[in-house]
């Protein structure tokens, strides 16, 4: 990097406030913030050349001063189901993935927080790597905006792209990383993706998931309260406390408790828990009765996720049949509960999956090897 791009401001990471302070301080008018703003992420526009209703002057002021640009793409592939993964150079050898799911009525992206994750999951891939460091901003921004830029200029046929609409809807911060732990960093990076001169999505239309730090929880129910998934995978504390072993700090009366306090102030009226299946861990229809009577007073959907095997890992995937059968438990006890379709297999989908084969810098999958035996052991 020379040290002219070191000073610069990568302008996508700048949300509405940042952006018009920004610009003061250039010697310009606030509402010249909102005019880029709608250049940036909903033309998407990557130099200030393009931005005729500018003047000259500002314009080249714009260049001097800031970038506008996502991490390097180091490799953009797509299944044969039309699910599209993009893993991004975020230097120093690290790489963090985006996956597009098109749907007929919608484009979701997932995209990463962090590169790595300090929070150890036993069965998580990306949780193997360790902790490298938090996205800026402008990464995670960037993540969206490369993924609307790169499927316009390849021609996506989508009724709300032929309405004048950008190509992704929806976004989940279920990638790379532990959303809430990069808390200072994601916050404006989801008041971009609300924001009418930004990406103009609606609440119900970003989704963060957690593994429960129950302070952040809270002070994102004041901040910018959007959709609320939350990573359960286990219905009593001990063997949540050896899947998820933040729950050691936040066990599940602290985490459940949070859940109803954000519902408060939540898009939905539901919160969503994620539960990766894993064979004869966490499948069996006694872990399901033990769920439902959990979480009973608590408003919620259930999404249960056929566990993504990846190398070196001790874990297996819950027959289908008892995948059913646990699903068949929670539905009867009156849960909304679906099951993830596997979707990309072909380019290893699956949170963390591609990053985590490009690179494992850590010894970090051993100690995760000996946790996963001592927990199927149980
Ligand atoms: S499941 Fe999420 S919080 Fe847990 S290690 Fe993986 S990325 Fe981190």
């Amino acid at each position: 990097m020379s040290r002219a791009t070191a000073t610069m401001t990568p302008l996508l990471g700048l949300d509405a406030p940042a952006l018009e302070r920004w610009f003061a301080e250039l010697g310009e008018k606030p509402f010249r913030a909102r005019q880029v703003s709608r250049w940036l992420h909903q033309r998407f526009v990557d130099d200030p050349v393009h931005m005729t209703d500018l003047a000259r002057s500002a314009r080249e002021r714009l260049a001097a001063a800031a970038t506008i640009a996502a991490p390097a793409v180091i490799r953009d592939t797509t299944a044969a189901d039309g699910t599209r993964k993009w893993l991004f150079d975020v230097g120093a050898g690290n790489a963090v993935e985006s996956v597009y799911i098109p749907e007929d009525d919608r484009g979701t992206l997932c995209i990463s927080s962090q590169a790595g994750c300090a929070l150890d999951c036993a069965f998580c891939s990306t949780g193997r790597q360790g902790f490298n460091r938090n996205l800026t901003t402008a990464e995670i921004v960037g993540q969206l905006w490369h993924a609307n830029r790169a499927l316009l200029a390849d021609g996506i046929r989508a009724p709300w792209v032929e309405q004048g609409r950008a190509p992704i809807t929806n976004v989940v911060l279920m990638g790379m990383g532990e959303p809430l732990a990069n808390y200072d960093n994601v916050v404006p990076a989801l008041r971009l993706f609300l924001d009418d001169n930004a990406y103009g999505l609606s609440r119900r239309r970003v989704t963060l998931s957690t593994s429960g730090l129950v302070p952040a929880i809270d002070r994102l129910r004041e901040a910018c309260p959007v959709a609320l998934a939350i990573s359960l995978h286990a219905g009593n504390d001990p063997l949540r406390d050896r899947l998820v072993p933040i729950n050691r700090k936040y066990p599940l009366a602290q985490l459940l408790a949070a859940c109803l306090r954000y519902l408060d102030r939540a898009p939905r009226d539901f919160v969503t828990f994620e539960y990766v299946m894993l064979d004869g861990v966490n499948d069996t229809t006694d872990h399901a009765h033990e769920l439902a009577a959990l979480v009973r007073d608590i408003p919620c959907k259930f999404n249960l996720i056929p566990w993504n095997p990846f190398p070196g890992a001790a874990f297996r995937t819950s027959p289908r049949a008892r995948i059913l059968a646990f699903q068949k438990v929670l539905m009867d006890r009156g849960f909304v509960t679906t099951v993830r379709k596997t979707r990309g297999d072909d380019i290893d989908a699956a949170c963390g999956q591609l990053a985590g084969r490009v690179q494992d810098r850590t010894k970090r999958h051993i100690r995760m090897r000996v946790a996963a035996a001592a927990t199927t052991a149980h």
